[in-house]
């Protein structure tokens, strides 16, 4: 799959990395990973922690899938508001799942503190702007509902959004808890901490079949070598083995630019993140070296021809709101980029085992909140490797 068109921005500001070998003999270990983005790299990073032996594959190089086109904002609410997400999964579930997304960004920030590594890791509050007037009021109750869960949120009247920003809104939700981070150095240092821990990470190399046996699983690979190990971890984003995702997916095109520093954030003086309820939204964030990232304006196909195509036409559309929002910000476009999106019906993830892949465990966190989801499938899936018991599990499961 072509994951992504353009000038992704933190592939431009990071570079390639470190060059990974590919798989030039047999391996064996107690686990194997197929996927070396930000979710192979946090999986990898809870089970070397856990003392497993670990063997990372991935057919591109390592965080070049989604995850060097992510935008990288870290928030726990998700997709899919708390209202209709209770309807459809239940109140326990559905509160257990945004509480999930605020110690995820918890989680990456003591990740970020350990390794040593800046990562682009900043708090950020979070702003939910209300695109009409009836959203407005959706968004009042909704507040009210995160309330009575115990989030902490406020509900501002567009007056307020106005007096601050100056954004042009029916109000908004303004949620305390937020980040932003560089998603592919976060992969990258993570990776790097678990090779020190003596995982073997095998970049350029494909995993084209999977065999399970009594005692564990084989990988084939491209390269004519297998990889012998007790379970694997499928952690490929986008590109699930035939048979797992197709139906639980709706692909898209999503877009994005960065705007060359500013000198001024204008009245956006906090850089909080910025989203909205119309869909598809758009969202804004800034980044460490004091530019504008604004994304969105998806459209829904995943033809990587026709996401060529239209990137200049949606880069506009980005800029034009870009100008809606900052009016008085004076921000040249400097990079753009398109990539592949997806998002589940209720907006969680898949995590854990699947029937049909014995010995195997996914970790699939879709959607606009994939980092977040891929940090709570590493926990899940630690603990299911360790026989620790986890009750979250059952919310991310298969066949729910
Ligand atoms: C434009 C855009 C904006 C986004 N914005 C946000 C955001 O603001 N916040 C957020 O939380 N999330 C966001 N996301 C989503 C987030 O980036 C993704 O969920 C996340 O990067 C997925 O990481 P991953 O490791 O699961 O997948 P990937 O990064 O795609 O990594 C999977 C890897 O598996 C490898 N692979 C697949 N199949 C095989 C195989 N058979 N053999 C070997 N290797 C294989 C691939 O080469 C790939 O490198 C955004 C995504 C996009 C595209």
């Amino acid at each position: 799959m072509d994951l992504h068109s353009g000038a992704p921005f933190w592939l431009v500001r990071n570079g390639l990395g470190e060059s990974h070998p590919v798989l030039a003999r047999d391996e064996q270990c107690d686990i194997a990973i197929i996927g070396a983005g930000v979710t192979g790299a946090l999986v990898a990073d809870a089970l070397t922690a856990l003392g497993q032996d670990v063997v990372v594959i991935d057919r591109r190089d390592a965080g070049l899938g989604s995850t060097c086109a992510s935008t990288a904002l870290l928030q726990y609410e998700i997709d899919v508001e708390l209202s209709p997400l209770i309807t459809r999964v239940g109140a326990p579930a559905a509160v257990r799942a945004y509480q999930l997304g605020i110690e995820a960004i918890d989680e990456v920030e003591r990740l970020v503190e350990a390794m040593g590594e800046g990562c682009g890791f900043a708090r950020r509050e979070s702003t939910y702007l209300a695109s009409t007037r009836s959203d407005g009021k959706r968004l009042k109750s909704e507040t009210a509902l995160r309330q009575q869960h115990g989030f902490d949120v406020e509900f501002w009247d567009r007056d307020r959004v106005r007096d601050t920003y100056g954004f042009p809104a029916h109000g908004a939700i303004r949620s305390r808890q937020g980040a932003e981070v560089d998603a592919l150095q976060f992969t990258t240092r993570l990776l790097e901490h678990s090779l020190a821990r003596g995982a073997r990470l095998y970049s350029r190399t494909t995993v084209v079949d999977y065999a399970s046996h009594p005692d564990g699983v084989t990988l084939h690979t491209s390269r004519g070598h297998r990889v012998t190990a007790g379970r694997v971890v499928f952690a490929p984003g986008y590109e699930s083995p035939p048979g797992v995702a197709e139906d639980l997916l709706a692909l898209t095109s999503s877009f994005a630019l960065v705007t060359e520093p500013v000198e001024t954030f204008g009245p956006w003086t906090d850089r909080c993140l910025v989203w909205e309820s119309a869909r598809p939204y758009a969202y804004m964030r800034s980044t460490p070296d004091g530019r504008i990232l604004i994304g969105g304006v998806d459209l829904p196909f995943r033809d990587a021809t026709l996401r060529d195509v239209v990137l200049p036409m949606q880069t506009r559309k980005l800029e034009k709101r870009l100008h809606q929002l900052l009016p008085t910000v004076a921000a040249p476009v400097a990079f753009s980029w398109a990539g592949t999106f997806g998002q589940t019906a209720d907006g969680l993830p898949y995590i854990g085992a699947n029937p049909a892949f014995p010995h195997g465990l996914f970790a699939l966190g879709y959607g606009g909140n994939g980092i977040t989801f891929s940090v709570i499938a590493a926990r899940i899936i630690r603990d299911l490797v360790s026989g620790t018991p986890n009750a979250d599990a059952e919310i991310f499961r298969f066949n729910r």
